[in-house]
């Protein structure tokens, strides 16, 4: 069993927060060994538990759309979120949830090594960047850990207010760019994160 393999078969039996008491499954997240491109959502919703798959329900298919008008599919990509198991009736994650999750999106980038991170809404933005607001730095890629990072709004955001379609699908098409510049020019893993406004890219 790859040590990714084994990662998962512990989230799938974690209980190391509340969360484990409502799910029917947990939901480690999927897709290939040695992805170009990681998305980051919150967390599963019903669909989600109900099946231990990510973005599978109507979030999920705008997600699909999205990753194919920038002529990518899902099963290239891997997909993940912040908490690997359902909170009940989909409310917020808590902080401690978070915490608790943590360690395992942490080792799930570890050993996946993506050239982009893509974080899908606030709470996914937050982890990786608790300062910065998602109405400002959406769409905006940065340099964060020796890897690029792009935060952007969550897909389910565009299915409650139409005119964020839009600005969804604009950030999506930027993707491909900084995945360009991520293939030619790996940022260095051990240079210092630069200020915000040294970091902006595209
Ligand atoms: N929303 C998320 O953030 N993640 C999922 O897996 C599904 C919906």
């Amino acid at each position: 069993m790859s040590e990714l393999e084994g990662l998962h078969q512990r989230i799938a039996s974690c209980t190391d927060c509340e969360l484990c008491r409502a799910r029917t499954h947990a939901v480690p997240g999927e897709g290939p060994s040695n992805p170009e491109i990681l998305f980051v959502g919150e967390g599963p919703g019903f669909y989600e538990d109900q099946q231990a798959r990510p973005f599978v329900g109507p979030a999920g298919r705008f997600l699909e759309e999205l990753l194919a008008s920038i002529g990518l599919r899902r099963d290239q990509v891997f997909i993940t979120n912040v908490v690997k198991c359902r909170p009940p009736n989909n409310r917020d994650p808590l902080p401690g949830e978070i915490d608790a999750c943590r360690k395992y999106l942490q080792r799930q980038i570890d050993l996946l090594q993506p050239k982009v991170v893509v974080s899908l809404g606030r709470y996914s933005l937050a982890w990786f960047s608790p300062r910065d607001a998602i109405s400002k730095v959406h769409g905006q890629a940065k340099v964060r850990d020796g890897v690029y990072f792009i935060p952007m709004y969550h897909p389910a955001a565009a299915l409650h207010a139409g005119n964020m379609r839009k600005v969804i699908e604009e950030d999506f098409r930027k993707i491909p760019a900084v995945l360009e510049r991520a293939r030619a020019a790996p940022p260095e893993q051990t240079a210092p994160e630069p200020e915000p406004e040294q970091m902006r890219l595209f």
